[in-house]
């Protein structure tokens, strides 16, 4: 299992740092934002030390999902968001892959999204 000495979310894999986890499994481990934008604010990471969700092994991509099912439905949020970020301009500040939960109770709580949406012409489209 690839892990990085350095690394704050090893560390807490590993039990060096402290923290509130919810579900552990073989890939995946499951725990508390310590800086939580809505009550419930959720991370689940992979054992596996990689910065960017590229880089996962597919066997470690497939125990993640059903993790955060679980997170989300104890959360008891009906509205929520699931937000994976790569790269420092894409607000990346650990660099040990992550996946948010993030409970939406309100508009003043939780994710907030910018969307710079273009309208490319369907010539633009096609390229792409
Ligand atoms: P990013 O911006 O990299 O997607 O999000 C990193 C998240 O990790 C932030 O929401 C931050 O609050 C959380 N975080 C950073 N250090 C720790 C820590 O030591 N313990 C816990 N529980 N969360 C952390
Ligand atoms: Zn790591």
């Amino acid at each position: 299992m690839a892990t990085d000495e350095n690394c704050i979310f090893c560390k807490i894999i590993a039990g060096k740092i402290p923290s509130r986890k919810f579900i552990e499994t073989d890939k995946a481990y499951a725990f508390l934002d310590i800086g939580p934008t809505a009550p419930g604010h959720s991370l689940i990471i992979p054992k596996y030390h990689a910065a960017k969700f590229h880089e996962l092994p597919d066997e470690t991509l497939s125990d993640i999902l059903p993790v955060a099912k679980k997170i989300a439905l104890a959360t008891g949020a009906t509205d929520y968001n699931l937000l994976q970020n790569n790269g420092r301009i894409a607000h990346q500040v650990v660099g040990h892959v992550h996946f948010h939960v993030i409970p939406k109770p309100n508009e003043e709580q939780g994710l907030v999204v910018g969307w710079p949406s273009t309208s490319p012409s369907k010539e633009e489209l096609d390229e792409l």
